[in-house]
């Protein structure tokens, strides 16, 4: 028994060191990354509810590894955040979205919107706002066709971080940019948000959106949600959307837009155009 425990010992040693060796590789080829353009951006669509006409894509990176084939957002952006590399990879989405607008205008499809994942790392870089500005300049683009995607759990109430935060989202809103804010009713504080920051919409998560077929407490939650919203004006998508129940559900509840494998999958940039034609009224 001594044996076999030193053995583990000795196994736990080895696994730790592999996985140092791993992350070590994995960071340093994160930080080749960034140079290079194993970044790929996929365009996920979003629907209104009740005229079903196209409104516009979010924007959601993939990294395109050349062994590991490609790997979700979820695996490396937390990695990306211990190097303090978030707000350069953000800044890489956010151009990757603007480009994907013009794009889209210049193909034939002037009226589509566009949005971003905007990390609190991204908030705060010095050259967010910048770049942006110049990148619709530059791009001709209206800034009320871009959305700018927030996290309810950005730490908008610590006391050093609220000005700031909260006062970019001015900045942006005050620009002529939408904000809305990411994965509604995750938080804890979303509702004090609703009260305190200009923002244009919610996204309900698809953790409440999932369930509301099946658990009443999700049903709950999510029509309040919906309730709220319509009466602040503000324009709610429910994200995660699988089916054709759900989605008819989500619009007895006033919901105004959705997104969702039932309307489509994240796409490849070259799929985008032919996934239009076959979409737009
Ligand atoms: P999110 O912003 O809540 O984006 C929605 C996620 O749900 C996406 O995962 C999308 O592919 C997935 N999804 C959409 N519809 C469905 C559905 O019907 N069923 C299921 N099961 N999933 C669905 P993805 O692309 O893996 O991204 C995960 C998260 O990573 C995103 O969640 C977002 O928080 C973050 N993310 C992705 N790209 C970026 C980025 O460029 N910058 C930042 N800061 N975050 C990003
Ligand atoms: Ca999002
Ligand atoms: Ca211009
Ligand atoms: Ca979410």
């Amino acid at each position: 028994a001594k044996g076999a425990g030193r053995n583990r010992v000795a196994l736990y040693d080895e696994y730790m060191h592999e996985r140092h060796n791993y992350l070590n590789r994995r960071s340093a080829e994160l930080i080749d990354v960034v140079d290079t353009d194993a970044l790929k951006y996929f365009f996920q669509p979003t629907m209104d509810l009740a005229t079903g006409a196209v409104i516009g894509f979010e924007t959601l990176v993939r990294w395109e590894h050349p062994i590991d084939g490609i790997i979700p957002p979820d695996h490396f952006l937390p990695l990306a955040k211990d190097l303090g590399l978030m707000g350069a990879l953000d800044l890489l989405s956010m151009t990757a979205a603007l480009k994907e607008k013009r794009r889209l205008t210049l193909a034939g499809f002037p009226d589509i919107k566009m949005a971003f994942n905007a990390s609190p790392e991204l908030l705060t870089h010095p050259e967010f706002i910048n770049r942006l500005i110049w990148g619709v300049e530059a791009g001709n683009i209206h800034r009320s066709d871009i959305t700018i995607e927030v996290l309810e759990t950005t730490n908008f109430g610590e006391v050093q971080e609220t000005s700031s935060h909260a006062a970019i989202i001015g900045d942006l809103r005050s620009a002529g940019f939408n904000v809305h804010l990411d994965d509604f009713g995750v938080g804890f504080a979303g509702l004090s948000h609703l009260a305190t920051l200009d923002v244009t919409g919610v996204k309900v998560d698809r953790s409440l959106v999932k369930d509301i077929l099946t658990d009443p407490v999700s049903q709950k939650i999510v029509r309040k949600i919906i309730e709220l919203s319509n009466d602040l004006g503000l324009c709610v998508i429910a994200e995660g959307v699988e089916d054709q129940d759900t989605a008819a559900e989500l619009g007895n509840m006033g919901c105004n837009v959705i997104q969702g494998y039932w309307l489509s999958r994240p796409l490849p940039q070259d799929c985008v155009d032919d996934w239009l034609r076959q979409h737009i009224q």
